[in-house]
């Protein structure tokens, strides 16, 4: 059994990418071939934004937006530190700082009463400015938009999507990537929508926004000309081999996202007796990046992990430890004990095998396995 299946997936498409891999080859565009405007196109429409700027991780599309509002040394960027690395790293990056905040227990994601608590506290103290907020869609399920864009309006801040989870999920009849002033998503290969090595993109509806973006994205060059430079960018690009990959993926994305469903309900409705299991709060559909759940106790998960994998059946921990406890950020100043819903989180979770291939079989394994354990 696979923890994520892309052997399956690829034996489905292969002529697909194979004959869009040729045409990359035949025609030689290798960088910013037209494949890639196509492949912006096609993901601005599925997720009815206004503009996508592909680009060659998700990590860098955290990073460009950061760029383009200028932030930098003095600046706190709020965020959770229950999250992939690459969420506050970019912070620190660019010389911001990364101000964390616990997550909700039940989502997963940024708790808002927590993050209007801590941008008062930011900006009573004085010492930086708030400036932005990283909501983290974690393991596909949208973070509360509602609120954080209340809080967005009322704070006068910047809200940066971090959708690399959640490309395909949906709250209240919108997709993710279209959150915030702007959104970020990767296609690392085990991502919901993954290529076949690095990529990422950034998605806006602001028009102005997207020009920064595309300028960033190839060393701050001016508008059509790559030898005028107006701002200090990076070397942001996507390959076009990778949009070529996407494009042959996107044809069977949807029903993918139908299978990953199935896969959660049927977890959600089988082994709840044994593991606290995810919840989906109502007017979302959350695209399951992950399908994890919670042991009673750090002993607890370790014999369950134990467990399932002497029967076949493989787990993974995301995230052991959050980012507050990581020696990458020892220079906040942090501690354990500082966001104890994280924490606990940390010691408890693991993740259930979670593809859109899981067979009928495979499940009520997983399902056997869990009861008697
Ligand atoms: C994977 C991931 C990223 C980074 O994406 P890369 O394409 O690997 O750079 C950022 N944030 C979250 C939450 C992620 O899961």
């Amino acid at each position: 059994m696979q923890f994520i299946d892309l052997k399956t997936q690829y034996q489905r498409i292969n002529s697909k990418v194979a004959s869009k891999l040729m045409a990359v080859l035949d025609h030689g565009r290798y960088v910013m071939g037209p494949e890639i405007s196509e492949l912006e196109t096609k993901l601005a429409e599925y997720t009815d934004t206004k503009h996508c700027i592909a680009c060659s991780s998700g990590t860098d599309a955290l990073l460009m937006p950061l760029m383009a509002w200028g932030l930098g040394p003095g600046d706190a960027v709020f965020t959770t530190p229950f999250t992939f690395i690459s969420t506050a790293e970019v912070v620190s990056l660019i010389g911001a700082t990364p101000v964390f905040v616990d997550i909700d227990e039940d989502t997963f994601n940024i708790d808002t009463e927590k993050l209007e608590k801590a941008i008062k506290r930011v900006n009573d103290e004085g010492n930086l400015h708030a400036k932005a907020i990283i909501p983290v869609d974690l393991f596909g399920l949208c973070a509360d938009y509602k609120e954080l864009e209340r809080i967005e309006t009322q704070y006068g801040l910047h809200v940066l999507e971090d959708a690399a989870q959640s490309f395909g999920a949906e709250q209240n009849g919108r997709k993710a990537c279209n959150f915030g002033d702007a959104a970020a998503t990767s296609f690392y290969p085990a991502k919901p929508l993954g290529c076949y090595g690095d990529g990422g993109a950034v998605f806006t509806n602001n028009d102005e926004l997207a020009d920064k973006f595309k300028s960033i994205r190839v060393h701050g060059m001016d508008g059509g000309n790559q030898y005028e430079n107006v701002r200090i960018g990076i070397n942001g690009r996507m390959d076009t081999f990778q949009a070529a990959v996407l494009l042959a993926k996107m044809e069977i994305f949807e029903e993918e996202v139908e299978s990953r469903n199935r896969v959660a309900k049927y977890y959600s409705e089988n082994i709840h007796s044994r593991v606290k299991t995810p919840f989906v709060p109502e007017n979302n559909k959350s695209v399951w990046a992950q399908y994890s759940v919670l042991a009673k106790s750090a002993p607890d998960r370790d014999q369950l992990r134990h467990k399932l994998n002497e029967n076949g059946i493989p787990t993974a921990v995301y995230y052991p430890k959050p980012l507050h406890l990581q020696k990458a950020f020892k220079k906040y100043g942090y501690k354990k004990g500082d966001f104890p819903v994280s924490e606990s989180v940390s010691e408890r979770i693991f993740s259930l095998p979670m593809h859109p291939y899981l067979k009928d079989e495979e499940l009520a394994h997983i399902k056997i396995t869990l009861e008697n354990s």
